[in-house]
């Protein structure tokens, strides 16, 4: 099928084809170049609560939201009046501030998952410190994690499985010496006996099991709970930690994100994206315990020269405060879930091959009529209609992330009538897909 534009993207493609003068494909971060659909990526110029704008002024319902960051939308007068504020007195300075402490005492005085929290400055960083920190306390190598989670560009995780089940794993990236690669043994999700059955083998080995609870990098894998309960089990059982890879999931399902939506309780969680309100922060948190082998205060080494800086300790603050208001999180999750039923409904009068996945506000649009719970079970087919379904989404003014592999988000600041309204172009693009 031809995808056939008739709204203008003339500046965007402009833009585009200079900035591939200067960067790696044109961009700095891979997804961002719309290999998987079609057109030249938009620039985006603008934000303001759930729309986007690029340069040629074309506007947008957004649902990629940064990846994830945005859960107040675009633009949030509480957030950017106190990074106005901040930044009038300088952006950093090297130095404890009174800001840092603000941010740490809201999230651990509201998260009884972790007693003590250090911050970074992004996801992959927060996941590579607390892969560190769970080898520095178990005095153990190996990380065990699931095909289907994405934890950052850390060398040791950009990693699948090697042929047959519970090989060592083969890196997904050049760069990466096959000695780091070994140290990471890729599970499927959704198996517990194979993961019994790796963890009786190689316990002695094995300093730590990342997952990430939601699955959201991959579709979105909703998990059962049982099983992130053999994995809390499992840990205790052989001397392995557990750490949930929150990026996505903390603060997003609830203030306590994935551990306190399952109510699970974790030895290291990573966190990141929406805790920085817009602003690149990433952090980390685990009992005191764990978190005195860090140093200054243990041998585990992590330090940051803009870590906690002021300004993004304001953004943080300011988006975090908000979140803690009264029925935020029922709201966020009512609104989503009458979004997907409305499409789901449509799909299904129509009998088209769709799922729409939902926990919370995220969502992820499977080209499948059955439940996925793992990697392996997603159909690469979909992701033709992804494209196209992505491409009329364009033309009729609403944004998905580029890929059919990503989860959309619903921010605060989509109301029930920008929904509907999105949800009448994605009724309208899916009867173009499936025509
Ligand atoms: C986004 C993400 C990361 C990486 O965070 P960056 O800030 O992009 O480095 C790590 N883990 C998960 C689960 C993520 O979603």
């Amino acid at each position: 099928m031809e995808l056939v534009n008739t709204v203008s993207r003339t500046e965007s493609a402009y833009l585009f084809e200079e900035a591939k003068h200067y960067f790696p494909g044109g961009v700095n971060s891979p997804v961002r170049a719309f290999k998987s659909v079609s057109g030249p990526p938009l620039f985006i110029k603008e934000g303001e609560g759930c729309r986007i704008t690029d340069e040629d002024n074309n506007s947008y319902i957004d649902f990629c939201c940064s990846w994830g960051p945005l859960i107040l939308g675009h633009n949030n007068d509480q957030i950017r009046e106190f990074v106005v504020e901040t930044i009038s007195k300088g952006t950093s300075f090297g130095t404890p501030n009174r800001l840092g402490n603000e941010l740490g005492k809201l999230i651990v005085n509201n998260n009884k998952y972790i007693e003590k929290i250090r911050f970074v400055s992004s996801g992959t960083e927060a996941v590579m410190s607390a892969i560190r920190l769970a080898r520095g306390v178990t005095g153990k190598s190996k990380v065990i994690k699931f095909d289907g989670c994405y934890h950052g560009h850390v060398d040791s995780l950009l990693v699948k499985a090697g042929s047959g089940l519970a090989t060592f794993g083969v890196s997904t990236s050049a760069g990466i010496p096959e000695s780091f690669a070994k140290e990471t043994i890729v599970l499927p999700l959704d198996h517990p006996q194979i993961l019994d059955e790796t963890l009786e083998k190689y316990h002695k080995d094995i300093a730590c099991i990342i997952v990430e609870p939601i699955p959201a990098n991959n579709g979105l894998l909703l998990q059962n709970r049982s099983f992130l309960e053999c994995l809390r089990l499992k840990c205790h059982k052989y001397g392995v930690l557990l750490i949930f890879d929150e990026v996505i999931s903390g603060f997003r399902v609830g203030f306590e994100g994935a551990a306190g939506y399952y109510n699970i309780q974790p030895d290291i969680i990573t966190y990141g994206k929406i805790i920085g309100g817009g602003m690149p922060v990433g952090a980390y948190g685990a009992s005191k315990e764990i978190m005195g082998h860090i140093a200054p205060d243990g041998p585990v080494y992590q330090a940051g020269t803009l870590s906690a800086n002021p300004v993004a300790m304001s953004a943080g603050f300011a988006a975090l405060q908000q979140l803690l208001e009264d029925g935020f999180y029922e709201s966020m999750a009512a609104k989503t879930k009458n979004f997907v039923q409305s499409i789901q409904s449509h799909c299904d009068a129509n009998s088209y091959p769709v799922n729409i996945v939902q926990i919370g506000s995220i969502f992820w649009i499977a080209f499948a009529k059955k439940r996925i719970l793992r990697a392996d079970q997603i159909d690469p087919q979909g992701m033709e209609k992804f494209k196209i379904l992505h491409h009329e989404l364009l033309q009729r003014g609403v944004y998905l992330g580029p890929s059919g592999y990503e989860v959309g988000f619903v921010s605060a600041a989509h109301s029930p009538e920008d929904l509907n309204e999105a949800a009448t172009h994605i009724k309208a693009a899916m009867d173009v897909v499936f025509d």
